[in-house]
């Protein structure tokens, strides 16, 4: 296990925290970390946004209460794009935490952190969240196991909200088997979180996948060095007695603009209530008039992406404008997931690259427009639009660089995908970083 006093220092060169324990030593059975958007009552949280600086909860998201509970020490809070807006972490008001393979380049955002501590501290494990597919794009980045369960398995209690009906606790580990550990641990119906559901149990003898479908579409625009290792890996899967087909998904193509739709529809709406009154700074000019304070304070503290995704948000549901966006997007939602459905009656799974390229260096990323990197989610979103539980798992290395294989199955069935992880992990090495402390 890193030690206290090491993780400090590879802290200050990886920046993956924004809070770490001031204890001197850990006190518990296992150490883990939670994405800043989730609450705690010993640390701060900021989610990664000037305007919360300052906030410290009086409570535990449920997630992290349930972690404790099990024997957790919860050693930091992880760096993240501002409330979650972003695929390389690059969004953060409080430094842009580096992947350990390579420091010019991204960890993956928006558990940026989460990915960067699982990769780099010995036997920790990481919570994140996703709502686009901020936890697999990072854990695809930083070459670990990443897991995102079924829309309602975990409580979202205590979560920071970017997107409600997408946003989802999950778990970021070098092992496959603390994904199916700290899952359970996790997961369950809360009553202090509605959305949350009454769910059918992860059995202990996890699922065996023995079709996956490869929708044509998916394959679309993926680097040749992804591409080569992702055809690596379905041969990897064939030797393990895993049927592999190419199928047709034609409505995935519309999931990308559909979920910028709904994700910004629903973030505009939740960033309403920073207004310099209640959570974070507070310090704004109190002789203007109610809706100058407002203005003012929000233009200073709100960075960039979240202020676009205000302007989207607020637009794509206006009066007017509700049925040609919002609407509309709520439809496509629903034929993605009866397509994702459709595959289902004869496959286990759907298989695609994790993310179409290796972690971007940033003075790429630097020349990246906003639509560029809403681009770059083109394979995360549309599990996550349909709230099917997905993961990454690392399946090889490209220009020295993590490449991640993405399995998404039906709703509730995080066994297939957890039996998958421990299946592939006997006969996949993950390649460690240097970590130079
Ligand atoms: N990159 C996507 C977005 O910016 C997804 C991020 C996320 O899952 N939080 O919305």
């Amino acid at each position: 296990m890193t030690s206290l006093p090491d993780l400090k220092r590879i802290n200050d060169r990886y920046r993956m925290f924004t809070a770490v324990t001031d204890s001197t030593e850990y006190d518990g059975e296992f150490v883990f970390s939670a994405k800043d958007n989730l609450t705690t009552y010993d640390f701060p949280a900021t989610a990664g946004s000037k305007i919360l600086e300052g906030y410290r909860p009086p409570f535990d998201a449920t997630p992290v209460k349930k972690m404790r509970e099990a024997g957790g020490f919860l050693a930091g809070k992880t760096n993240m794009d501002e409330f979650g807006f972003g695929t390389f972490s690059a969004n953060s008001a409080f430094g842009i935490p580096l992947n350990p393979y390579d420091l010019n380049r991204s960890c993956g955002g928006s558990s940026g952190g989460a990915a960067c501590a699982a990769a780099v501290l010995e036997d920790h494990v990481a919570l994140g969240v996703s709502t686009g597919g901020s936890i697999v794009c990072p854990a695809s980045f930083c070459g670990v196991y990443g897991i995102a369960p079924t829309y309602g398995r975990v409580s979202r209690y205590g979560l920071i909200d970017y997107g409600n009906s997408l946003d989802k606790v999950g778990v970021l580990s070098t092992k496959a088997s603390d994904l199916s550990r700290y899952l359970r641990v996790i997961a369950g119906k809360d009553p202090k979180d509605p959305t949350s559901c009454a769910q059918p149990e992860m059995p202990e003898a996890l699922g065996k996948i023995r079709s996956v479908a490869v929708p044509k579409e998916a394959v679309q625009g993926v680097s040749k060095g992804v591409m080569e290792c992702f055809n690596k890996s379905l041969e990897a899967l064939k030797g393990m007695g895993v049927d592999v087909e190419t199928v047709d998904m034609p409505v995935l193509k519309y999931a990308m603009p559909a979920y910028y739709v709904l994700a910004t529809s629903e973030a505009s709406t939740n960033l309403a209530r920073y207004c310099g009154m209640r959570y974070g700074q507070q310090d704004g000019d109190l002789t203007l008039r109610f809706d100058d304070y407002f203005t003012s304070f929000r233009s200073q503290y709100f960075g960039d992406e979240a202020k676009r995704r205000i302007l989207l948000g607020t637009f794509t549901r206006m009066v007017g404008y509700a049925d040609r966006y919002y609407s509309k997007a709520l439809r496509v939602r629903a034929s993605v997931i009866s397509e994702y459905k459709k595959v289902y009656e004869t496959h286990d799974a759907v298989a695609t690259p994790t993310m179409p390229f290796i972690s971007p260096r940033f003075d790429e990323i630097a020349d990246m427009s906003a639509l560029d990197v809403y681009k770059a989610d083109f394979l995360t979103i549309p599990p996550n639009l349909t709230g099917m539980p997905h993961m990454s798992m690392p399946c090889g290395y490209s220009e020295g660089m993590p490449v991640g294989l993405m399995l998404t199955a039906d709703h509730w069935r995080e066994d297939l995908l957890l039996g998958a992880a421990i299946e592939w992990e006997k006969g996949f090495r993950i390649v460690k970083p240097e970590v130079i402390a």
